[in-house]
């Protein structure tokens, strides 16, 4: 379907690019992702994504706006503060651009409701805040076969990794199991530097824009390590445990 002469203005920078342009801008406007957690990642991840002109985003979050969530999580504002994020989101999203379609879920993520959760989806953003979280979405990504960007902040720090399930390394492939003091009750790490989770948020958005129009390559088989105090970057090569138990061969199939 051609673009409307709006959203020719609107994607114009994206349809002068080369190497990208429309065909690449069609494939975004087909594209559906849901974001995991509306959050210090989910907010420069939603952002960019409904802005570039991605047809569906699905997003989930229990959680509240809290007054102490605004140092980082830049989709909600002061007048936000108790409203559902996910609705502050949408509100954010829908008034940024209303071609894409958003799928809002007021829930938390649990074994029980992610199988219907990604099952509508071409790509999964983990931008969950805690471990259990993060093997969650990726055992069950590994057992759908639904591919997916892995992300992780703390403090100064920040880590992302895109897993192909059956192609590239997983999450436990590289790291087996959470770190033992990581359980739900323990109490969540002082920080990040608010503009920490912007960074890696962003790139959780241009990995999810390269998988979509299938430019450039993406970020498998290698953990990217960010040190924002050192502004280094580190590429950390991954690789496929064969008995990893998300992605080998003897994996046990999740109900
Ligand atoms: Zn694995």
């Amino acid at each position: 379907m051609a673009f409307s002469s709006e959203e020719r203005k609107r994607y114009a920078r994206h349809l002068d690019l080369p190497g990208f342009g429309g065909h690449a801008q069609e494939r975004l406007r087909a594209g559906r992702v849901l974001v995991v957690g509306c959050g210090g990642l989910g907010s420069p991840a939603l952002y960019y994504l409904a802005a570039a002109g991605v047809g569906l985003l699905g997003l989930v979050d229990p959680d509240l706006v809290d007054i102490s969530n605004l140092q980082r999580q830049i989709l909600h504002a002061t007048p936000d503060i108790g409203r559902p994020k996910v609705d502050s989101a949408v509100g954010r999203l829908r008034a940024l651009n209303p071609h894409v379609r958003l799928s809002p879920h007021v829930e938390r993520l649990a074994a029980d409701n992610a199988r219907d959760l990604f099952a509508p989806y071409d790509l999964v953003l983990d931008c969950t805040d805690n471990f259990a979280a993060k093997y969650l979405i990726n055992d069950v990504c590994a057992a759908l076969k639904k591919p997916f960007v892995h992300a992780g902040i703390s403090g100064f720090c920040g880590q992302l990794l895109t897993v192909l399930p059956g192609q590239s390394a997983c999450l436990r492939c590289v790291f087996p199991e959470p770190p033992p003091l990581a359980s739900p009750e323990s109490a969540p790490a002082a920080g990040p530097l608010g503009a920490i989770p912007g960074v890696i948020g962003s790139l959780q958005a241009v990995e999810a824009l390269k998988f979509l129009t299938g430019i450039g390559a993406l970020l498998t088989d290698t953990l990217l390590t960010y040190d924002g105090l050192e502004a280094e970057f580190k590429p950390v090569h991954a690789t496929r445990n064969p008995a990893c138990p998300a992605c080998g061969a003897g994996a046990k199939p999740k109900e």
